[in-house]
């Protein structure tokens, strides 16, 4: 059984009727890698009420940060989107997760493929100065159904542009490419299909995805998810076998489907 320690919300920000983020404080003993989750629970009726949830915020911060939908009667986030700050939270004691630098081989280019709330992950591994020793370039991708769907995403790269530590590789090598599906703005349509049309290298002045050079992280929905690992396949990029395991590429779901 996962230990849950309590957290105080120290800060809660509406993005729209659909999407909120908040801040915690973090227990010093806590440890994680970049693109990890972590359970978020809240005691309901005596019982918690668990659901996973990326950590936005990146290792060497010292508080933590959530992006969260707000599902219409959801069990947890019915709920969990009327918090304030200063209230308490519980969260698990162990990260855990697939989306970690190191089980990727080595590379030059890294893509960061997400759509929603899958775009959570990534916030906390383009704060990873080790990203940039890594990879010459990093290229975010992030898909959203409308233009107000993109404003956390939009704040977390803005304020990281401006960031001492690692501004400077931030302007200079991440690639942020947001795009939606349901109405217009300079970069619509599915990921898959950006990619395939070539749309997105295009857009961005860049090479098509090889496997002999680039690396892909995918967090969304299971279909986005489907989609895009047979689009990698066939260019014959290989996926990560488990935690620990190097590959070419690595999933994690950003919910799960009912
Ligand atoms: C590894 C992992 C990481 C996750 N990280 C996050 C995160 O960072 N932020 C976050 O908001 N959620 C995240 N989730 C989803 C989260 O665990 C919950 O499902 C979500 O908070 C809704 O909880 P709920 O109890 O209100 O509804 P649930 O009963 O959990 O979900 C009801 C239905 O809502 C839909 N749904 C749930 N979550 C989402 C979502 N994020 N985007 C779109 N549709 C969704 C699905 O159709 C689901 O079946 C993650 C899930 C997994 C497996």
């Amino acid at each position: 059984m996962a230990t849950y320690v309590p957290a105080r919300v120290t800060n809660v920000h509406h993005w729209s009727d659909k999407l909120f983020s908040f801040t915690t404080t973090r227990e010093p003993s806590l440890r994680f890698e970049n693109g990890q989750f972590i359970m978020v629970a809240l005691e309901v009726d005596g019982r918690k009420l668990a659901r996973a949830y990326s950590i936005a915020s990146a290792n060497y911060e010292e508080e933590l940060e959530f992006y969260s939908i707000k599902v219409p009667n959801g069990p947890l986030t019915s709920r969990l989107q009327n918090i304030r700050e200063g209230d308490t939270i519980l969260l698990s004691s162990k990260p855990t997760g697939t989306l970690v630098l190191r089980d990727l081989r080595p590379g030059r280019r890294l893509f960061l493929l997400a759509t929603g709330t899958g775009f959570a992950p990534f916030a906390s591994v383009i704060k990873d100065p080790d990203v940039y020793e890594r990879f010459e370039k990093v290229i975010l991708v992030r898909g959203a159904r409308q233009v107000r769907d993109l404003a956390y995403g939009d704040s977390v790269v803005a304020r990281l542009g401006q960031d001492e530590l690692i501004g400077n590789f931030v302007r200079s090598r991440l690639f942020d490419y947001p795009c939606v599906t349901r109405e217009p703005f300079h970069h619509t349509g599915r990921i898959t299909t950006l990619i395939e049309s070539g749309q997105l290298y295009g857009d961005l002045g860049i090479e098509r995805l090889d496997p002999a050079f680039d690396r892909v992280m995918i967090c969304g929905g299971m279909g986005m998810l489907k989609d895009l690992r047979a689009l990698l396949d066939r260019k014959g990029f290989q996926i990560s076998p488990g935690i620990g395991e190097p590959g070419d590429y690595l999933v994690e779901r950003a919910f799960v489907d009912s």
